[in-house]
């Protein structure tokens, strides 16, 4: 018998987790002869009754295991934890809570990384139906940038939603970055991954907890933690600074020997001067940005903080717990 671990980040999802619950038992009930299967729901912080639900859940059923955050770390963490405790399953899955992610075809995915020969069963959305024009846009664009400009190839259509052997999971968690972004690490580890289309369902409670600038965040973490394409920019814009130099002072040097008393006007210098300023602070930021992120990962704090969980993880106690 194969043991999975079923992932569940949540950040204020008490309305649709009984829903989620019902429906992914269902489907992990009918794989009980050949699946040992244990719950494992991050609470990432909920200000709401997420805690609650889940923890009632697990006091009706055993396989249910939470792990609950002192704050809202994101989503990012919240699945680090989960594989953290998760890893010492054969295979480890990742779902989001909203039923945006059919758990109808966990079984499929299954079938894939135990019998035909694949490491990774991961879904890839079939359309952006359901989903804002804009939000839409925005994305696509940022995915044509970050293919572009970086090594590691990020689909733009692919979830989080996965099956994956424990050794993926092993080969996410050696890689130590504080800066995480999924789509990005999930690529660079490779192994053999089969994406199965999904269609994009609608949310079948409670709300989207990403905002646009929460999603530009994640674009920035993206760019920044996988390419170090920007900081080439700054060559790039200084080079060509050069060249303008270089063909005005040639202008202003010709013109100056042909046309008696010319001399440079001053519009022509200041705007030369605030363009230079631009390029400059404008290396700057990316320097800045990248130095940033150096810090995060020197500081080394921890990731997340675990404040209540009914698993054996390390966490912090309240005193007199
Ligand atoms: N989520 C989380 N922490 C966050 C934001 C989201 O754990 O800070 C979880 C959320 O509860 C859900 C999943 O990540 O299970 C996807 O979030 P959401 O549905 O809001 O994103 P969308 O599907 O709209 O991209
Ligand atoms: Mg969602």
């Amino acid at each position: 018998m194969k043991s999975i671990g079923i992932i569940v980040p949540c950040y204020n999802e008490a309305a649709v987790l009984p829903l989620f619950y019902k429906e992914t038992t269902a489907v992990m009930d009918a794989l009980a002869d050949r699946y040992q299967t244990e719950f494992i729901f991050v609470d990432d912080g909920s200000r709401d009754e997420t805690l609650k639900r889940i923890t009632e859940l697990s006091m009706t059923d055993a396989r249910v295991k939470y792990i609950s955050f002192s704050r809202n770390f994101g989503k990012e963490a919240a699945m680090l934890a989960g594989m953290e405790y998760a890893v010492k399953h054969d295979y480890i899955c990742i779902i989001d809570a909203d039923l945006q992610h059919s758990p109808s075809i966990i079984p499929q995915m299954l079938d894939y990384v135990e019998n035909q020969g694949f490491d990774v069963a991961a879904s890839r959305r079939a359309d952006r139906e359901g989903e804002a024009k804009f939000k839409s846009f925005l994305s696509g664009s940022f995915y044509k940038v970050i293919n572009k400009i970086s090594e590691t190839k990020i689909s733009d259509s692919a979830q989080d939603f996965r099956v994956m052997k424990r050794d993926v999971v092993k080969a996410i968690l050696s890689m130590p970055e504080h800066n995480r972004f999924s789509k990005g690490i999930f690529s660079w580890v490779g192994f053999n991954v089969k994406w199965i289309s999904h269609e994009n369902r609608e949310r079948a409670a409670g709300e989207t907890k990403w905002s646009l600038k929460g999603l530009l965040k994640y674009a920035i973490d993206g760019i920044l933690g996988f390419t170090f394409a920007p900081l080439k920019l700054t060559f790039f814009s200084a080079g060509l600074l050069c060249l303008f130099s270089v063909v005005g002072l040639l202008y202003a040097l010709i013109k100056n020997i042909a046309v008696e008393g010319y001399a440079p006007n001053l519009p022509l210098t200041l705007a030369a001067v605030f363009f230079t300023g631009a390029v400059i602070l404008c290396s700057i930021g990316i320097l800045g940005e990248y130095l940033a992120r150096t810090y995060t990962e020197v500081v080394n704090r921890p990731k997340y903080i675990i404040a209540k969980t009914n698993t054996n993880v390390n966490h912090f106690t309240l005193e007199g717990e």
